[in-house]
């Protein structure tokens, strides 16, 4: 065991841990973040990204990454690239383990972030960020005037479709059944735009392209018929997947989504002294920037609260015995 009882450990390496750690050591609270072996999330399978602040000229997304760790250890954040295998929350300090080594903390920040599901397919792998997006509002600028597929039929789809229209020449939605789980008002906005068409009751079988996207292979699941769909862009809006296993029976979370639950505007969780932030805890803005705002809220939420709590224990300790 690391005798150490740290101030703060960060579970999680990416906008919002990065940018955590960053806040908390310039508050000298030493951060330890256990950034996890594939570190830099969401924006390590994204090309460039345009829509983040202060680079107006883009920034690839793995590159950006390494700006942000590099930043938070400028100002002595430690880092170890594992991936944490449990935790136990139960008492303080909080203890955090990575196989066999426990590391403990008086607050913890989970910035575990969230992953887009994938359709699991290899051409989906080696075309992504060459044409495989899974943000329509980081990529849609890339395809103006160009043909692209969007892959879903929930509100992500449609809210994805209807963005894509803005830019693209045609958009047309793959869905593998005929029903949508999105919600009327999406649905019939994007079946009110004329750029979109929807092919139902299929599925994705291969994106075409070498080196570049050109086109999705899709198969009717009702004729078992293969057609090939022309596209320079392939979105996929099938839904995200917040990296919250870990936390289960620990961190009060939504029972269907398994998203972590915060209380208010602030990043506490049910335990005292637990932060959550990014998209482990966001199922509505997913964007660079505000996890990395979240991260900010979550450094500066531990340590108002670590303060808090030394001064309670200051107080107790100076009241008179009776
Ligand atoms: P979702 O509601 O879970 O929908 C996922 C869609 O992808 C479903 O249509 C599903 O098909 C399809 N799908 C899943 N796995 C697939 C696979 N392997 N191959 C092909 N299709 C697959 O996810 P979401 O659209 O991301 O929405 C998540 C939550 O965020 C929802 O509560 C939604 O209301 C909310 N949201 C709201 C807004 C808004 O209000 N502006 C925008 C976006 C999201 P099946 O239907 O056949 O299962």
């Amino acid at each position: 065991m690391n005798a150490d009882v740290r101030e703060v450990i960060v579970i999680g390496g990416a906008a919002a841990g990065y940018t955590a750690a960053l806040y908390s050591a310039r508050a000298n609270m030493s951060p330890l973040v256990i950034e996890g072996v594939n570190w830099g999330g969401q924006l390590m399978i994204t090309s460039d990204v345009e829509n983040y602040p202060g680079y107006p000229g883009g920034v690839l997304g793995p590159e950006m990454m390494q700006e942000f760790r590099k930043q938070a250890e400028r100002f002595g954040a430690e880092f170890v690239t594992d991936d944490v295998t449990k935790v136990d929350f139960s008492e303080r300090p909080f203890r955090v383990w990575v196989g066999e080594d426990e590391y403990r903390a008086e607050t913890v920040i989970v910035a575990t972030g969230a992953n887009a599901r994938q359709l699991g397919l290899e051409s989906e792998r080696t075309l992504q960020g060459r044409g495989v997006s899974y943000c329509a509002v980081c990529d849609a600028a890339f395809f103006r005037d160009k043909d692209v597929v969007v892959v879903g039929g929930g509100d992500s789809a449609m809210e994805e479709a209807t963005f894509l229209a803005k830019f693209a020449s045609k958009v047309t939605v793959v869905h593998r059944r005929d029903v949508f789980r999105a919600s009327p008002i999406m649905v019939d906005r994007a079946q009110a735009t004329e750029k979109i068409e929807f092919v139902t009751d299929s599925v994705v079988e291969e994106v075409l392209g070498e080196g570049l996207v050109t086109g999705v292979r899709v198969r009717s699941v009702k004729t078992d018929e293969t057609t090939d769909i022309p596209a320079e862009g392939f979105f996929v809006a099938i839904g995200h997947d917040p990296t919250t296993e870990l936390f289960k029976g620990q961190l009060d979370m939504d029972p269907e989504s398994g998203y972590l639950v915060t209380k208010g505007k602030t990043t506490e969780t049910n335990i005292p002294g637990v932060f959550a932030a990014g998209d482990v805890q966001d199922d509505v803005y997913r964007q660079a920037v505000t996890a990395a705002g979240s991260g900010c809220m979550a450094a500066l939420d531990a340590e108002r609260w670590l303060a808090a709590e030394r001064g309670r224990l200051l107080d107790a300790l100076a009241a008179p015995r009776s």
